[in-house]
C-alpha cells in the first residue's frame, strides 16, 4: 500500500515572518488528518523558523534544491548536511524550474540524488515533458530520459525511499492541468519503465506525485487515480485554506 504524500513548494514566496504566519495557519486546518504524509517546502530563509514551529508535528518540512557536494567552494548553495542539521527531511531535486532557469541536468539531478540518499533525507525527484516535447509525441521519450538519467547507477534497494513528481512543464503554474487520466497514464508508464529497469518491487512500490496547477477544485480526481500517490503543489500551497483542502481531498 503505497501512502499519499503532498507536498508544497513554496518556491521564491514568503518572508520568514510570512512563511511562520502560513504553516501556523495550516497546522490549524489540518489537525484531524490522518494517514496522509505533509510536506512543506518553504526558500532556504525560512526553513529553520518552519522547522521550529512544525517541531515534531505531522507536517515535515522539505529544501526546493541542494548541492551535490559536501561543502567547499560553491557561493550561494547548500549541502544535505546543511538541510539535515536544521530540521529538513525532505528535498526537491530536479525541479522543472531549476533544469530550464538554472541549467540543472540530468546528471546533476543524478548526483545530488547520490549526495541525498547517502543521509537520511527523503528525496523528490522532479521529472516532465515541455508543451512541445508533449506536442510532437516525446513525452514518453522525456519522462524515461528523466527517470534513468536520475537513478542511472542506483540499485533498487537504494531508491526504495526516493519519491518521484510527474509534473507535466506545460501544467505548471499555468492553470492548465493534465487531465486525471493522462496523468495516469503517464504515472504508468513510468511504472513500466521502472520495473524494465529495477523489477517488479520498485515499480509497485515507488510512490509517484503528480504536479502541475493541482487546486482544491481539482485534487480528489486527480487523487482517485491508481497510479497517483499525491500532489506537488505550487501556487496553492501558498494558501493555507486551499492546500489543506487538498490534503483532506485525499480522503
Ligand atoms: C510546482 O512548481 O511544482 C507546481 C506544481 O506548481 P503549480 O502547482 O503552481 O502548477
Amino acid at each position: 500500500m503505497r501512502r499519499v504524500i503532498i507536498a508544497g513548494n513554496w518556491k521564491m514566496n514568503k518572508t520568514s515572518t510570512e512563511a511562520v504566519q502560513l504553516v501556523k495557519e495550516l497546522l490549524s486546518k489540518i489537525s484531524d488528518v490522518k494517514d496522509v504524509d505533509m510536506v512543506v517546502c518553504p526558500p532556504f530563509t525560512s526553513l529553520e523558523s518552519v522547522a521550529w514551529v512544525l517541531g515534531e508535528g505531522s507536517v515535515k518540512i522539505g529544501a526546493q534544491n541542494m548541492h551535490w557536494s559536501e561543502g567547499g567552494a560553491y557561493t550561494g548553495e547548500v549541502s544535505a548536511k546543511m538541510l539535515l542539521t536544521i530540521g529538513c527531511q525532505y528535498v526537491i531535486l530536479g525541479h522543472s524550474e531549476r533544469r530550464a532557469l538554472f541549467g540543472e541536468s540530468n546528471a546533476d539531478v543524478n548526483k545530488k540524488l547520490r549526495a541525498a540518499l547517502a543521509t537520511s533525507l527523503i528525496p523528490i525527484v522532479c521529472v516532465g515533458e515541455k508543451l512541445e516535447e508533449r506536442e510532437k509525441g516525446q513525452t514518453e521519450h522525456i519522462v524515461r530520459d528523466h527517470v534513468l538519467g536520475a537513478f542511472e547507477g542506483f540499485s533498487a534497494a537504494q531508491l526504495r525511499r526516493v519519491i518521484l513528481a510527474y509534473e507535466p512543464v506545460w501544467a505548471i503554474g499555468t492553470g492548465k492541468t493534465a487531465s486525471p487520466e493522462q496523468a495516469n497514464e503517464v504515472h504508468a508508464f513510468i511504472r513500466n519503465v521502472l520495473e524494465d529497469k529495477f523489477g517488479e518491487l520498485l515499480a509497485k512500490s515507488i510512490r509517484i506525485q503528480y504536479g502541475g496547477s493541482v487546486k482544491p477544485e481539482n485534487a480528489a480526481s486527480l487523487l482517485s487515480q491508481p497510479e497517483i500517490d499525491g500532489a506537488l503543489v505550487g501556487g496553492a500551497s501558498l494558501d493555507a485554506e486551499s492546500f489543506s483542502r487538498i490534503i483532506k481531498a485525499v480522503t
